[in-house]
């Protein structure tokens, strides 16, 4: 991947995702889960109507929350067959979107949900469950807790529908787990319990969506999944439930890991100073584009991996910030990089999720930044970067004279 040969021709800020690794991950992935797992993409990582097109050519379905999202995946050549919508605030044109679409089922997180996908005539929904039994492992917990998704595992209770039918369970026990066991014991827990659901509330198992979660490694302190280890400890625990359920179609669905290794986000250092002894480096880009390179949620500040493009002289500590007039704007904190000049480029490994949509783009109205894929070596600028015109189109102004 030439970094510099992108960054001259598209400018910077600048996502570049890798066809390549996206490939490479999905491989990997498929090769070890059972050949039963359904693997849906969950466009909120990354909602690139391109990077969503190659999943889908490489037989990857979609879970999607909005209607944009329906729109993107449809958009990007997925089946309907293989979508499945969920979301805790859906209204009632996304569920005719929905139903109009005839995708493979509405994930409903409510009984209300339910009735008024039933109002609307909707054939197929899943019940999404919120589990009596918390994940260890993630650092946003979702079972066992108040939360406003799903309906409460103890609460399931018979619910009469004219025509739409429950087809299943759906739960998501949270995200960035990097250790298998977790994931296995998760999916243990959640299978045992759609078959409770199910006998209680007299609906077949047609699809029992286990969530996913599986994290990346971004930090010197984190270590990649065992990937091998998670597919023998799934095959363990589906093998039996598969047996008991051949019919049922399982889904895995996944945003995080199936793209996060792939993409890099490109800044170029605009000005190199120091105050009160740190070096600074003030990029083009920051924290506007790539929130979660703050590291939130940690208490002590970790950094994503980040290389220098440019150079690879003596090294120095540096702090990496963006252009936004906060102290937060921090992409790295004393990082060991190579000397950097204005001009130099930097990039941030492993940024292919939670990027651009998952961080406040608007803050300071620098807008959204370039995107770029590059497949069998030819780079696609897949989305163009705001201009000021973009970012001003849709305000009124008023004529105060
Ligand atoms: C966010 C989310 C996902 C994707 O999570 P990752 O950790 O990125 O894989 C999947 N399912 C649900 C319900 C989600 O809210």
């Amino acid at each position: 991947m030439n970094f510099e040969e992108l960054a001259e021709e598209f400018g910077t800020p600048l996502f570049v995702y890798d066809t390549a690794e996206l490939h490479r991950v999905h491989q990997r992935l498929r090769g070890e889960l059972p050949d039963s797992v359904d693997v849906l993409y969950s466009l909120k990582a990354n909602p690139n109507v391109s990077v969503c097109a190659y999943l889908r050519s490489l037989g990857v379905g979609a879970e999607v929350s909005s209607h944009a999202e329906l729109a993107t995946a449809l958009k990007a050549g997925v089946r309907p067959e293989d979508i499945i919508f969920l979301g805790p605030g859906k209204d009632i044109t996304e569920l005719q979107a929905c139903v109009d679409a005839g995708i493979h089922a509405v994930v409903c997180e409510s009984v209300e949900e339910l009735h008024q996908l039933d109002d609307i005539a909707g054939p197929r929904a899943m019940i999404r469950i919120n589990p009596s039994f918390g994940a260890k492992g993630s650092g946003l917990t979702m079972g066992g807790k108040p939360r406003q998704f799903g309906i409460d595992q103890e609460a399931v209770g018979k619910i009469d529908l004219t025509t739409t039918r429950i087809i299943g369970v759906h739960a998501y026990m949270g995200t960035r787990f990097l250790d298998h066991d977790d994931i296995v014991r998760n999916t243990a827990e959640i299978l045992a319990m759609a078959e409770e659901v199910a006998g209680a509330l007299g609906i077949p198992l047609e699809t029992v969506d286990f969530g996913g979660g599986l994290g990346v490694a971004y930090f010197d302190n984190e270590t990649d999944l065992d990937l091998s280890a998670l597919g023998a400890g799934l095959r363990e625990v589906i093998e039996p439930f598969t047996r008991r359920h051949p019919e049922t179609r399982l889904i895995m669905e996944l945003g995080r890991y199936l793209t996060a290794t792939a993409g890099t986000y490109v800044v170029r250092a605009r000005y190199v100073k120091q105050s009160r002894g740190d070096w600074f480096v003030v990029a083009d880009g920051g924290t506007n584009h790539h929130m979660a390179a703050v590291g939130i949620g940690s208490f002590v500040k970790r950094n994503f991996p980040v290389r220098h493009l440019t150079n690879d002289g003596s090294r120095r500590q540096y702090t990496v910030t963006g252009p936004l007039c906060t102290p937060n704007d921090v992409i790295a904190k004393k990082v060991e990089l190579p000397e950097v000049r204005p001009g130099d480029l930097l990039a941030v490994g492993r940024s292919g999720a939670y990027g651009p949509t998952a961080s406040p783009g608007l803050f300071l109205s620098h807008g959204y930044p370039a995107e770029v894929i590059v497949h069998n070596g030819q780079a696609h600028l897949v989305r163009q970067r705001d201009t000021v015109q973009d970012l001003l189109a849709r305000q009124t102004l008023v004529d105060f004279r």
